[in-house]
């Protein structure tokens, strides 16, 4: 199993991250793409890659955190791309759901960290809150400007319509197991638009909870990152007729297109 999007340097953890640690490879979680929010705490992503080799270190500007950015973020992000050859930029996004959000500026900051993902050619982590209008514009914008890149839309809540276009640039997406809850149903519904080979599996942990009778650590004050098996085997029992193996070997696959890793994941996949 692979964890296509979490946050593990958050400081939710940090007083249980050897416990996650011991049950993430207990439960044969292959990889884990931990994404840095802002500049403040990329060194705590590192330091997270460096301690585990299944840490697949991701490197951006949160359009949350936008305002925290100091002048030199753009060689400190290059540096950290050249020092982990593996990692990717992300997570980076658009959000008119947050309070006063400033659409003009986090365009600015994407374009930014587009271009900086192209220099290196790695993949992209994306946010999307409320204006996938808008997104796919940029992208458009993006890729004419600085080339294609494969982007991974996580948790996407956009319009089925819109998947075919998004497909076309080069779109992964992830499904996280907040989508569960009953009342997210016409979320979890898009995902039948989403072809089989551009799906991934996410917890967005500490974020993102399941409904609390779905979720395996519901006494654990945030979405624990244990929860990705749980998540497995809803999408599995949704979407592929219960065939966990299935969707084991498809996300697998989807992964390694999506980040350039066919050596370590078929490295790992010995393991099962
Ligand atoms: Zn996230």
């Amino acid at each position: 199993m692979i964890d296509a999007h979490n946050h593990l340097q958050d400081e939710a953890f940090q007083t249980c991250r050897e416990d996650i640690f011991d049950f993430l490879t207990q439960q044969q979680v292959e990889k884990w793409v931990v994404n840095g929010t802002t500049e403040a705490d990329w060194n705590d992503v590192a330091r997270l890659a460096e301690r585990q080799s299944s840490v697949l270190p991701f490197f951006g500007l949160h359009p949350w955190y936008l305002h925290e950015a100091t002048v030199g973020w753009e060689d400190k992000l290059c540096n950290l791309l050249k020092e982990y050859p593996t990692s990717g930029v992300g997570e980076i996004g658009l959000d008119k759901w947050m309070r006063n959000p400033n659409l003009p500026q986090q365009e600015r900051f994407f374009l930014k960290q587009w271009r900086i993902a192209s220099e290196f050619q790695r993949p992209v982590t994306i946010h999307c809150l409320r204006c996938f209008g808008r997104l796919k514009e940029l992208l458009q914008n993006s890729i004419t400007r600085f080339g294609a890149l494969p982007f991974l839309l996580h948790s996407y809540s956009g319009p089925a319509e819109l998947v075919s276009t998004f497909v076309e640039m080069g779109a992964f997406f992830s499904i996280s197991g907040y989508f569960f809850d009953p009342r997210k149903v016409d979320k979890l519904k898009v995902f039948e638009s989403i072809p089989k080979n551009r799906l991934l599996i996410e917890t967005d942990a500490p974020s993102m909870r399941l409904p609390v009778e779905l979720d395996w650590f519901r006494d654990c004050e945030y979405n624990h990152p244990g929860n990705i098996a749980a998540v497995y085997k809803m999408t599995a029992d949704r979407f592929f007729e219960g065939d966990l193996q299935e969707l084991i070997l498809c996300c697998r696959r989807n992964f390694d297109q999506f980040a350039n890793t066919s050596e370590k994941v078929s490295d790992n996949s010995s393991r099962e």
